[in-house]
């Protein structure tokens, strides 16, 4: 249903509600893997089940749709797993990848707050930044935190790519956009990554005069490209959507 709505698009709020109650049991949320990885110089990273977007370029796989997948997990136990790959292996870094992270905000919150009280590890919390755009109140809820960092993955620069390349109607390319003004407004430390594969030089120029309004000038000095990382199904998805990237990596 969801892909076949991508001319018009779904609305992305919404369907984070409807994954939500399938992902989350009161505190508890669903991971599908728990892992060590080298970005960031080393983290360790909690991989979630479910995402809000339906990227066409996704390298997340089933656990992304496929809500069955995966096991709960309550805060308390997210915070062992992540500290010991953690601790083992020397990393400064934990993060949580994958799907969506801020579907489960309230799980969320409390596991960056047993980080805060009980380790020196930074935080790093990768979005799409739709939910955070929506709701001003969960980046006034992360402006609490101290050693949290924000990566906002933003995936086009024009509300007719954004609908190509995620399924999510245009009304909602300014989400991220906004998430990025709540996080300045906010003092949350955060930095974007843009998904530049795709549009061309003016529509990104155009973005990114977008985002110095709703920053301020600093943020383009920790502007970060997004590798597209073209794997077979990613591949197949987007010859179908007769998607054409101005630049890709292989897998190996
Ligand atoms: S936002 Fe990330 S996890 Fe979600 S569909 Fe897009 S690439 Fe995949």
């Amino acid at each position: 249903m969801i892909e076949g709505s991508r001319i018009r698009g779904f609305d992305p709020v919404r369907l984070a509600e409807m994954i939500e109650q399938r992902v989350v049991s009161g505190s508890r949320r669903k991971y599908y893997r728990f892992r060590g990885s080298r970005f960031y110089g080393g983290s360790a990273v909690g991989d979630v089940v479910g995402c809000n977007l339906r990227c066409a370029f996704c390298w997340t796989g089933r656990p992304r749709d496929d809500v069955r997948l995966g096991f709960l997990v309550s805060p308390e136990e997210a915070y062992r797993r992540l500290d010991s790959i953690a601790k083992t292996r020397g990393y400064k870094y934990v993060r949580l990848s994958g799907g969506e992270p801020t579907i489960g905000f309230n799980h969320l919150g409390r596991l960056i707050e047993l980080f805060e009280q009980n380790s020196s590890y930074t935080f790093i919390l990768e979005t799409n930044g739709v939910l955070m755009g929506a709701r001003r109140e969960y980046v006034r809820v992360l402006s609490g935190f101290r050693r949290l960092h924000v990566r906002v993955s933003i995936k086009a620069c024009s509300p007719e790519l954004f609908t190509k390349l995620t399924g999510a109607s245009p009304d909602f390319y300014e989400y991220p956009i906004r998430a990025v003004k709540h996080l300045a407004d906010y003092g949350v430390s955060f930095h974007v990554a843009i998904f530049a594969a795709f549009g061309d030089e003016a529509c990104w120029a155009q973005l990114l005069e977008r985002l110095v309004d709703a920053a301020g000038p600093d943020l383009l000095e920790n502007i970060e490209v997004e590798p597209l990382v073209l794997y077979p199904p990613a591949k197949r998805r987007l010859r179908l959507l007769g998607l054409k990237p101005r630049f890709y990596y292989e897998p190996r």
